[in-house]
């Protein structure tokens, strides 16, 4: 039994990643912003899985140190940063035309709320036979992807690439593997209807591309079929 901490649990990839490991039996922290909504995760947490809501922005820097005292005795096995935003209207986040204080939050949760969480919850992670954090990444923020649209999120995807490729170097010798994974185009809220898979084929993606993360394999970019994704 692994105790988990994810984050953006209440809809979506988070959702479908919080029935799953409750479902096997795994001790899940289900962060979400507003948790008195969160009707799927507080019924979950009524039933007999070991499901704990935590209430988290991962933009403000309170609720975050908030989630770090609250299991700051406890050992977490791995973080799930899967909260994410796409950002302005996709017209207001161009070359010609961009939204910037849009750009700044969308900044805020997709590049810098993951290494909050990931702070935060540091110690909890060390204390874990083989800790992981995992960050749910996109293709879009690969730089090897030729295709111009969404300067926000893009660019917002490709910073936290790049921090936790870093953080990925530091925490090794530390004992915390480091992944990031792109979902897949997947029918959620941010997807869409028209998207590729469902969240059932992406979580289980993701889930296996969790078992398999060791030390050995920490710092890649990888897709949720456990296939390498180009920087
Ligand atoms: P959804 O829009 O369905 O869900 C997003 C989740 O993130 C919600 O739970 C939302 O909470 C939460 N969230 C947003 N902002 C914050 C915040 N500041 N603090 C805490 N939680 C927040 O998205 P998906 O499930 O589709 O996406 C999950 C992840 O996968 C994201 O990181 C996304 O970028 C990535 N991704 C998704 C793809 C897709 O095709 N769906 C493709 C590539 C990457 P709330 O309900 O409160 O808004």
């Amino acid at each position: 039994m692994a105790r988990l901490v994810i984050t953006g649990a209440n809809r979506g990839i988070g959702l479908e990643l919080t029935k799953r490991y409750a479902a096997a039996g795994h001790a899940v922290v289900a962060c979400c912003r507003a948790p008195a909504q969160a009707e799927v995760l507080a019924e979950l947490a009524a039933g007999p899985a070991d499901v704990r809501v935590q209430a988290l922005d991962v933009a403000d820097a309170d609720s975050v140190a908030a989630l770090g005292a609250a299991l700051a005795d406890e050992t977490v096995d791995v973080l799930i940063n899967n909260a994410g935003i796409s950002g302005p209207a996709r017209a207001h986040q161009s070359l010609w035309d961009m939204d910037y204080d849009g750009w700044a939050e969308t900044f805020a949760v997709n590049a810098m709320g993951p290494l909050r969480v990931l702070q935060a919850l540091h110690a909890p992670l060390k204390r874990a036979a083989l800790g992981k954090a995992v960050t749910i990444t996109s293709q879009l923020g690969a730089l090897s992807l030729q295709f111009p649209t969404s300067y926000a999120y893009c660019s917002s995807k490709a910073a936290v690439n790049k921090v936790m490729r870093l953080a990925s170097l530091e925490l090794e010798k530390g004992g915390i593997a480091v992944s990031l994974i792109h979902p897949g185009w997947v029918k959620t809220d941010m997807g869409g209807a028209g998207a590729d898979l469902t969240v059932d084929e992406s979580a289980a993606g993701i889930m296996d591309v969790i078992d398999a993360l060791t030390l050995e394999t920490t710092g890649r970019f990888l897709k949720w079929n456990g296939e390498p994704h180009d920087w």
